[in-house]
């Protein structure tokens, strides 16, 4: 695993103010486990008020527009989510991939976009069952990936994580073998070196998502070249969090 994992809570569309008092009790828990990196994305309209409860874990944003600003009702660009507080976003996750129709490009634009307003990047890729079943889903992730990333991307270490979730395993309670996940990790390490050389990519954490939850938190995390985990259902209270945020702690320590 990676020198300090990354543990990131994706609370998707939960969480109204009433949620705040579970911000606040895993920001607690990180200060406890400072070999562990730890944030969440709550929804874009709890960004601000957990900005300004937590002083430990970092908070990011789940989604933005690929656009810098404009005529986009409803929609929240980068610097917007900068602006309430936000230091990274999650994008290109599967359920916008799918609920929302995002291509590769406009991927590839939003991550632009965030990129340009200074906010760090999470981006998602994973495949379908079927394609997993077909044989072929290193070749998918890493065609995913390609298609999702700009072009001439610097500083990567710094400011790219790719967090690979298989879909059939998102919120079912279903997850790959440690093989297959290494096997992925490792394909998506090879291509990081290709696009930003070694010494960058080197850097790039490469998180599982997936149905983890503290049970299973020890064994996916030590899976090859996997560096944290990005956790949906498991992030919604303190305390199933925490559980996976101590597994990698104690995956430190072994
Ligand atoms: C996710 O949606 O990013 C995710 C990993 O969800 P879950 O942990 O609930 O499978």
């Amino acid at each position: 695993m990676a020198e300090r994992p990354y543990i990131v809570g994706n609370w998707k569309m939960h969480g109204l103010r009433a949620m705040l008092p579970e911000a606040r009790a895993i920001d607690r828990g990180a200060q406890r486990t400072m070999k562990v990196e730890v944030a969440i994305a709550p929804p874009a309209t709890l960004i601000h008020a957990v900005y300004r409860e937590v002083e430990q874990i970092g908070v990011g944003a789940q989604d933005c527009h690929g656009a810098a600003e404009g005529a986009h009702t409803g929609d929240i660009s980068a610097a917007m989510l900068a602006d309430a507080g936000a230091k990274f976003v999650i994008l290109g996750h599967s359920e916008r991939r799918q609920n929302h129709a995002e291509s590769d490009a406009v991927v590839q634009a939003k991550v632009q976009a965030a990129l340009d307003a200074g906010l760090k990047i999470i981006l998602c890729c994973g495949e379908s069952e079927a394609v997993r079943d077909s044989g072929k889903a290193v070749e998918f992730v890493v065609a995913q990936l390609r298609a999702s990333l700009p072009a001439g991307l610097e500083q990567a270490g710094e400011r790219l994580t790719i967090a690979y979730e298989p879909i059939w395993a998102i919120g079912t309670g279903r997850t790959p073998t440690v093989d297959d996940i290494g096997e992925m990790h490792r394909a998506i390490r090879a291509l990081t070196v290709e696009l930003f050389g070694s010494d960058e990519a080197e850097r790039i954490r490469i998180l599982y998502g997936g149905s983890v939850k503290a049970e299973n938190a020890r064994e996916l995390l030590g899976a090859d070249e996997v560096g944290g985990a990005l956790v949906g259902g498991a992030s919604l209270t303190a305390e199933s969090f925490l559980g996976i945020v101590l597994a990698a702690s104690e995956l430190q320590d072994a």
